[in-house]
């Protein structure tokens, strides 16, 4: 099959209504809503110092938490802040705690991935930006070859031509600008205004500074889009030619995320109406040559995702899809959620109480989980369904020494059904996803999920269209 058209996606609303309830989006397994209390600062620091044993180089993660206005469907860990004194307070404790993190891990492991996410990593100006590099280069040893991924959120209200020179300079060579949607009726709507010609403008500038990778972010299900108004978001966009888009699906839960009340619900796209524009991209997509990664992530078929793809080492992570797995992810900021080894733990999502802790001297990790054998198996499951849309029985075997038809008896019970409704083929050698059940990854990989029973599902999962 031609590149663009590699993995089918076949929409079947009838299966869709059916089997898309609520669920993870399997950024990890576990989700972070396993992630306990009961994991200290000292399982933690044992756990990083430990990991110095696996040689495994390093990803990190930085969350910049301010922005300078409320975009209204925003459910990110955020504040909206013009104070000056506030920012220079948190990057103080930030550096304190890239100093008290970096202390952890041997000087040997370089840094391969970088990612700074907010927020608005771009609401800092040069001068702060300059010196959290300089600190985080000076902390860790950052991989200087052409392989390393430094990448960047980047909000184009906050960056001109300077900034895109700024950021090149400091070494970031991936950036991903938010657009969510062209339309002027849908920005005003959820307090978001940016022009078109501001975005080209970037792309221009980023294009001129070498960076290797520029990726798109859209959402559709934003209050006044319609299959029209969002053709011709894609239509803007395409002529950009972005080397990655990720398309989310806005979920409204204005219960959970206070500025989506802002949002008045009868502006909001009806669910078909959502259906036909996530269509509509799709084909549209397919048909500009983007391939379709997987749940929300499409890239042009010669970026290092579809590669990652191909030579089996593309991987889930709390960005979505990502590269380089073999890294041990340090998460650094408030909220910022860290992977190593078989730990997961998040820092405490409070700045107050951040800064508080950092003041005393303590590092700031508010919860975690230790994974045992059986997640590890399942994480995997998981993983190979949503990046590689297969998983054989023989090769999942010897990967993990059990056999997986015994070990997973039940759930292939339970995966009969979807199999009986073309979401999946399911023979003696393997599962595979079918066109039907691309859209439905997360209901198929929600069979594999031994917590969700535990976990109330309230709310606290979006849907996955
Ligand atoms: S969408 Fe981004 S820029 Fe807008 S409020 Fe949320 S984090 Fe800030």
């Amino acid at each position: 099959m031609k590149p663009g058209n590699r993995q089918e996606v076949c929409f079947d609303q009838e299966l869709i209504k059916r089997y898309d309830g609520r669920g993870p989006r399997y950024t990890s397994y576990p989700t972070a809503l396993q992630f306990e209390e009961s994991f200290t600062t000292d399982d933690y620091r044992q756990n990083a110092q430990a990991s110095n044993g696996s040689g495994r180089p390093l990803s990190l993660y930085v969350h910049i938490p301010f922005c300078k206005t409320l975009c209204y469907y925003c459910a990110c860990n955020k504040i909206i802040t013009h104070n000056a004194e506030r920012v220079q307070k948190y990057m103080r404790h930030l550096g304190q705690e890239i100093d008290m993190q970096s202390a952890l891990f041997d000087r040997s492991r370089k840094v391969e991935q970088l990612h700074f996410g907010g927020g608005t990593p771009t609401y800092l100006n040069e001068a702060e930006l300059r010196a959290l590099m300089a600190h985080l280069g000076s902390a860790f040893t950052f991989d200087q070859s052409d392989l390393r991924e430094f990448s960047i959120e980047v909000d184009p209200r906050t960056v001109d031509t300077n900034m895109m020179g700024v950021l090149a300079e400091l070494g970031f060579n991936r950036l991903s600008l938010g657009i969510q949607d062209f339309d002027e009726q849908v920005q005003r709507s959820v307090n978001r205004i940016q022009s078109a010609d501001d975005v080209d403008g970037l792309v221009q500038d980023a294009r001129g500074n070498e960076f290797k990778s520029i990726s798109f972010d859209l959402i559709y299900g934003l209050p006044h889009q319609s299959v029209e108004t969002f053709n011709r978001t894609l239509d803007i966009a395409l002529e950009m030619r972005p080397d990655r888009l990720a398309i989310y699906n806005y979920a409204h839960l204005p219960a959970r995320f206070k500025g989506q009340r802002m949002i008045n619900e009868a502006d909001i796209p009806a669910p078909q109406t959502k259906l036909e524009i996530l269509h509509h991209t799709i084909d549209k997509l397919a048909a500009s040559e983007y391939v379709y990664i997987g749940m929300d992530h499409f890239a042009l078929p010669e970026d290092d995702l579809v590669k990652a793809q191909e030579d089996g080492t593309l991987q889930r992570n709390f960005q979505g899809y990502s590269t380089h797995s073999e890294c041990d992810l340090v998460g650094l900021g408030v909220s910022a959620i860290g992977s190593i080894g078989n730990v997961f733990n998040q820092n405490t999502p409070s700045t107050i109480e951040y800064e508080t802790i950092l003041h005393e001297g303590r590092l700031p990790v508010k919860r975690g989980i230790e994974v045992d054998a059986d997640d590890l198996i399942r994480a995997d499951v998981i993983k190979r369904l949503m990046c590689y849309d297969r998983l054989r029985f023989t090769e999942f075997d010897s990967a993990h020494q059990i056999d997986f038809r015994s070990y997973f008896s039940k759930e292939l019970e339970r995966l009969e059904p979807l199999a009986n409704d073309d979401l999946i083929g399911l023979s003696n050698e393997q599962i595979t996803i079918t066109p039907k059940g691309r859209l439905l990854l997360r209901s198929i990989a929600m069979v594999f999920d031994r917590h969700l029973s535990r976990v109330e599902n309230d709310g606290r999962f979006s849907k996955a269209i």
